[in-house]
């Protein structure tokens, strides 16, 4: 399908983007451009940090810890609530950015990003009064206290694909545990994390959150390996994450880890097939597949496996690629044009190895300002025997491999034969059948006759290759604490050993 012109007028941003430290915006000196993915043109100029800014901001966050970590739960119900209605007051400002950012078609924005990230941190307002310790029994001769404490100063890494819902996950249940951050943005998608503090920094007291942007591999990897930092947080690549606990080793530093995905959706034959197509298009086309939930992977009943293929070729080949700006796209550019190429090359790679090209595979030609962009049009791949790389690698772009299956030891077998295990789907009318085949699927997560259902409270977070810790969660405050036990004695005999 053709490119339709845009209807909202390009972000330009003249002004470098600042660092945010200790409450103040730090001029940048050198500078990274940012490129709009829609047209390859640099769009603004973000700060290339260095290893003084990342002591500085430490500095700063171990500073405001000292009282941060002892505000009453109320202020920070309060500061929570109020960085999301500050957020919600701001929605319409954000859809272009994030598009522009990014290259996730607008539509999505205001529908997705915004909501959910300002509902992250309505939830950690709700519960952060619930943060709680516990009295242990241990006769009528001990009191004993154990209550989790804040760790103190988080180093909280997000990659590029929804870097504000990334930032909301990890501040919000953070702060309302009583730690202060210093946030390191991707290189590719700075802005909004930068816009965001600024936007909220009045109701932080200084230092509190801290913004450094800059490179993974300086930036990134001064401030995990920074001595004044208590906990990393971190969600990014799988190999990422190696390389960080690698490098946090020697200090024993905890890490929660979201990493990578390779999702399968399996349909039973007693599924609905026009349900299971929405399904299938949302669960690998929304976000331009550059999620990391996407369901790369439909492990289809034999007995569906043709009909499902056509109609989501069909489906696929009539969606809508273009600028992200343009409200009638349905998907916009992937993030980079070496991203693009890499995803390209994947597919070709797949298609040697036997996979069939039933829809996209191609970069699709586009005109004016829109030919410096980096499309690609929406893949669907068939291989019924899943025999293929494709089966097993996280694409992070627009293409879905289709598999067949007879029997359920089989596609369980299947399913699970990834490094990954971040989540997975079912779908049938037989909710036993359902639940049988979800408890047999190693995943975190894994859905039953849906895709992409992530109410705040669900807990998120993967297994295997897809990392450890959970967010969204209640349990997530626990992610950002330590327990901390006070023994009192009641009892002042003591045994005889020392007469
Ligand atoms: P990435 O791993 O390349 O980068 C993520 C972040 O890590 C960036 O800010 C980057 O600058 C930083 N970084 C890179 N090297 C570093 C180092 N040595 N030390 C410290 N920081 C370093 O990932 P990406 O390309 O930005 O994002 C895509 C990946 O993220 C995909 O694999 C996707 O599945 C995963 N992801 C996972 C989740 C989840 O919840 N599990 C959510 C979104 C994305």
């Amino acid at each position: 399908m053709a490119a339709t012109a845009p209807t909202t007028e390009r972000l330009t941003l003249t002004e470098p983007q600042p660092l945010l430290i200790g409450g103040r915006e730090v001029a940048a000196g050198p500078t990274f451009p940012a490129v709009d993915p829609s047209t390859g043109r640099v769009w603004a100029h973000i700060a290339a940090g260095t290893t003084d800014d990342v002591d500085r901001a430490v500095e700063a966050a171990a500073n405001a810890f000292t009282t941060w970590r002892d505000s009453s739960p109320d202020i920070r119900q309060a500061l929570l609530w109020a960085v999301a209605e500050r957020l919600t007051e701001d929605a319409h400002n954000w859809p272009a950015l994030l598009a522009t950012e990014n290259g996730r078609a607008v539509r999505e924005g205001g529908l997705i990003d915004v909501p959910t990230a300002a509902e992250i941190f309505r939830f950690f307002s709700g519960i952060v009064r619930d943060l709680h310790g516990r009295t242990v029994s241990c006769g009528p001769n001990a009191h004993v206290v154990a209550t989790p404490r804040p760790v103190g100063v988080v180093a909280a890494i997000v990659p590029w694909n929804s870097p504000l819902i990334s930032v909301a996950h990890k501040l919000a249940p953070a702060l309302a545990a009583g730690n202060t951050v210093v946030v390191k943005p991707s290189e590719l998608a700075s802005v909004s994390t930068v816009r965001f503090i600024r936007l909220v920094q009045d109701l932080l007291p200084p230092g509190v959150v801290n913004v450094v942007t800059g490179f993974g591999n300086d930036v990134g990897r001064a401030l995990v390996t920074h001595p004044g930092v208590a906990k990393v947080s971190f969600t990014g690549g799988t190999e990422t994450g190696r390389r960080i606990l690698g490098d946090v080793s020697d200090r024993l530093v905890p890490a929660l880890m979201e990493l990578g995905g390779k999702g399968s959706m399996v349909v039973c034959p007693d599924a609905d097939p026009d349900t299971v197509t929405e399904d299938v298009l949302t669960g690998i086309f929304a976000a331009n597949g550059e999620v990391c939930f996407a369901s790369s992977r439909l492990l289809v009943h034999r007995d569906l496996y043709g009909d499902m293929l056509e109609r989501i070729s069909a489906r696929a080949g009539a969606i809508t690629v273009g600028d992200a700006l343009d409200p009638a796209t349905q998907l916009g550019p992937l993030v980079t044009a070496r991203h693009r190429d890499a995803v390209a090359a994947l597919v070709r790679t797949a298609v040697s190895e036997g996979a069939e090209l039933r829809a996209g595979g191609v970069v699709p030609e586009m005109s004016g300002e829109l030919a410096g962009g980096s499309y690609y049009r929406p893949t669907v791949l068939a291989s019924p025997g899943g025999t293929t790389s494709a089966s097993r690698t996280e694409f992070f772009g627009p293409v879905l491999t289709v598999e067949a299956w007879t029997d359920e030891d089989e596609v369980v077998e299947r399913a699970n034969d990834v490094a990954f295990g971040l989540a997975n789907g079912v779908w049938s009318a037989d909710l036993a059948r359902a639940y049988r085949l979800a408890d047999r699927l190693d995943s975190g997560m894994v859905w039953i006759n849906t895709w992409f259902a992530t109410p705040l409270g669900q807990p998120q977070g993967g297994v295997k290759a897809s990392g450890f810790g959970r967010e969204g969660a209640a349990a997530t405050l626990l992610e950002y604490t330590a327990t901390k036990v006070v023994h009192t004695s009641l009892d002042t005999t003591r045994p005889p050993m020392w007469t």
